[in-house]
């Protein structure tokens, strides 16, 4: 992408209205534009970050073996009525009617519907266990919007459900979320410590929430510190493994973990002194176990073996896609801008001509931009230095090549690091491998 030529547009003033860094980032990096309250438009780059969460997202959901379907936005309110939650949920579900006078809805969650799929379908209890997830735009209708897409009405929601024949099975459906989840946070360099939940109005008896640290987080949160130091993605648990992935799951949640709703002052105490963390997180997803509460209110029930019937032993997963995206931008950013981390950031590098026009820099900057392709940006633009470095650092790349008429001369890429501020200056082969190493 040249610069000069993309859309890729980014504000010097401050939003007044941005109570947090990464709302703020987001604005003045143009990675989003709110249209109405809690409700935005992705622009390019924005767009770009993402599509990589949802890979991410995506992969290691495929890897737990859940299969990836794509149910609608809208749906009718017949079948929320099969379950009861059309009364229940209240003032945050959009109602809307259709030129028939029919009552639909804009999904704010999607249990009835993939019941209903499933149940069309499923012949006996040897079409379980099965786990279906979308990812989908959801609408809610929250009474404060706010923090960007922190909190938006409108956002983008990783949703899977599970279904099989027995609790143990549906346990063992759980803790494969649960471990997908903690490859999903780590793979994109969060720290995300799973907290026993409130299962609410879902119902049921086992839920977690995964909470990222950070201060502008809505919850309190209580931790042991062991779970800031464990590798999840490297655990050899294989996700069929029914009593390793028990065990696995029973070691984790050992160590104490609550947000302040759940929280246990008598457990806590137990919590060795100098590993006790207290402070705020970000809820980035949930997961629950509630058996029967949809399937036996839908009516989805299967012949069993030997005459029995199985009613199915279902559970929700969510994962906040774009909630995400802003809860990168909380743990990865400084004064001057976002820091993407590179597993997700929109391009892996920037290519700054530091003298648009001089015949050196230009070549050498057009045979950096050749080689790198799609993963660049190339300030082409004939602005000053100055504003260059500004909107690089700002938009976060997580690699600057800086080039001007010296380096041209020399051979010399100059290669910031985003992260960390650090500078060497490389040759052009150089610069190429450390910008596709990460
Ligand atoms: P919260 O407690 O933050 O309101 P929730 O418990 O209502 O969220 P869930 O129904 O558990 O949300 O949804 C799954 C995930 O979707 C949440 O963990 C969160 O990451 C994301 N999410 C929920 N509401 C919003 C929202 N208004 N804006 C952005 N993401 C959201
Ligand atoms: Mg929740």
């Amino acid at each position: 992408m040249r610069l000069s030529r993309a859309f890729l547009p980014t504000l010097k003033e401050t939003p007044a209205d941005a109570q947090i860094a990464s709302h703020r980032l987001m604005l003045r990096a143009g990675l989003v534009r709110q249209t109405s309250a809690g409700i935005y438009a992705w622009l390019p780059a924005g767009l770009r970050v993402l599509r990589r969460v949802e890979q991410i997202v995506r992969e290691e959901q495929d890897r737990a073996g859940a299969q990836e379907i794509l149910m609608p936005t809208i749906q009718s309110a017949d079948l929320w009525r099969e379950s009861g939650r059309y009364d229940d949920y209240g003032k945050e579900m959009l109602r809307i009617t259709d030129r028939h006078d029919r009552d639909m809805l804009f999904g704010p969650t999607n249990e009835e519907m993939v019941t209903d799929i499933f149940k069309t379908y499923a012949r006996s209890y040897r079409d379980l266990p099965r786990n279906l997830y979308h990812i989908q735009w959801k609408f809610r209708d929250e009474v404060r919007p706010r923090f960007g897409v922190m909190r938006g009405r409108e956002f983008l929601m990783k949703d899977a459900y599970s279904f099989d024949a027995t609790q143990d099975g549906a346990r063992h459906s759980y803790r494969q979320m649960f471990l997908a989840y903690l490859r999903t946070f780590q793979r994109l360099g969060l720290t995300a410590v799973p907290m026993r939940a409130d299962t609410g109005p879902i119902g049921g008896d086992l839920s977690h929430e995964f909470i990222i640290l950070a201060d502008t987080g809505e919850s309190g949160v209580f931790y042991d510190a062991t779970y800031e130091t464990t590798d999840w993605a490297g655990t050899d648990v294989a996700t069929d493994d029914v009593a390793g992935l028990e065990a696995f799951f029973n070691g984790v949640t050992a160590s104490y973990a609550a947000t302040d709703e759940m929280h246990d002052a008598a457990a806590w105490s137990q919590v060795p002194q100098d590993r006790r963390r207290e402070g705020r997180g970000i809820e980035v997803g949930h997961i629950f176990y509630f058996g029967t509460k949809y399937s036996a209110a839908m009516g989805l029930t299967l012949p069993g073996p030997d005459g029995t019937t199985v009613v199915p032993e279902m559970g929700s997963y969510g994962i906040g896609v774009s909630r995400l995206v802003g809860a990168l931008i909380e743990a990865n950013h400084d004064e001057a801008g976002i820091k993407w981390p590179d597993a997700v950031a929109p391009w892996a590098a920037t290519i700054l001509n530091l003298r648009v026009g001089d015949a050196a820099t230009d070549a050498m900057c057009e045979q950096l931009y050749a080689a790198l392709g799609d993963e660049a940006v190339y300030d082409d633009r004939g602005s000053r230095a100055g504003e260059k470095f500004a909107d690089a650092d700002l938009m976060g790349f997580p690699w600057q090549a800086i080039i001007g008429p010296r380096g041209a001369a020399a051979g010399k890429v100059e290669l910031k690091r985003r992260a960390t501020g650090e500078r060497v200056e490389v040759s052009f082969e150089e610069a190429i491998a450390k910008i596709r190493g990460g």
